[in-house]
């Protein structure tokens, strides 16, 4: 009886998944009519779960684990790509504010070349600094009267010296154009760096003054110009030395 057992047993599984022999079946049958502790295996057996079901219990969840990395992974990258976005508007930003402060590209309007030749360092440094708020708002006033200038058509020579200083090269003098009628022009402020009695004022300018008949008198395009300033006794800053490369 006991080695039968043992053979029932070993059979068991097989028997339980019904992959027997018709006749194998009968001799388990059999035997367990008779065997109550093969009978018990056989109950202890149905009760474990098939390996089949353990196997797709662990596929269910590695699928459930797989996709929710997905999406943790996917969540984190949107949030890496918001950031990495953050990060370079933020960077844009900053180069933004730090070249309307320290525009650099300037050196190309200077032109490299005139560099330690006409200008020097310090005085292209200038230009490459925009200055203090206050200086900038005291240096509109030579601006407007460059403006005058520029716009002045209707004196001479002398009358624009007398009416503008240094600033009446800019004016179109009646002794030398005697045809002109009016000016078109821009004046930009670079940079005001003012001092105690002295600075420097940057300025970029355009201009062109036309005849009667329509025809160009004179004028420049895109001129960047070094301006020397002296604070007069008034109290008014007064341009005292023009540098601009021939
Ligand atoms: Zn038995």
């Amino acid at each position: 009886m006991k080695n039968e057992c043992s053979i029932v047993r070993d059979i068991l599984p097989l028997y339980l998944e019904s992959m027997v022999s018709d006749e194998t079946g009968e001799f388990v049958k059999e035997h367990l009519r008779g065997c109550p502790e093969c009978t018990a295996e056989l109950e202890a057996l149905k009760a474990e779960p098939k390996i089949e079901a353990v196997g797709s219990e662990i596929r269910d969840s590695l699928e459930t684990e797989v996709m929710r990395c997905m999406k943790a992974a996917r969540k984190k990258l949107r949030r890496k790509a918001y950031r990495a976005a953050a990060v370079i508007a933020g960077i844009f930003i900053i180069v933004c504010v730090l070249l309307h402060f320290f525009p650099v590209y300037r050196l190309i309007d200077i032109g490299p070349m005139t560099m330690g030749s006409y200008y020097s360092g310090g005085q292209i440094a200038k230009a490459l600094y925009i200055g203090s708020a206050s200086d900038r708002a005291e240096a509109q006033a030579v601006l407007r009267l460059a403006d005058q200038a520029f716009n002045d058509v209707r004196h001479t020579g002398a009358e624009n010296d007398e009416r503008y200083g240094l600033l009446a090269r800019y004016a179109t003098d009646t002794d030398r154009y005697v045809d002109a009628s009016f000016n078109e022009h821009s004046l930009e402020l670079w940079a005001a760096h003012l001092g105690k009695d002295e600075g420097w004022i940057w300025v970029l300018y355009s201009s062109k003054t036309f005849n009667h008949d329509g025809s160009v008198a004179h004028g420049g395009w895109n001129i960047p110009s070094l301006w020397k300033v002296e604070r007069s006794s008034g109290g008014e800053w007064v341009v005292v030395q023009i540098r601009e490369h021939p």
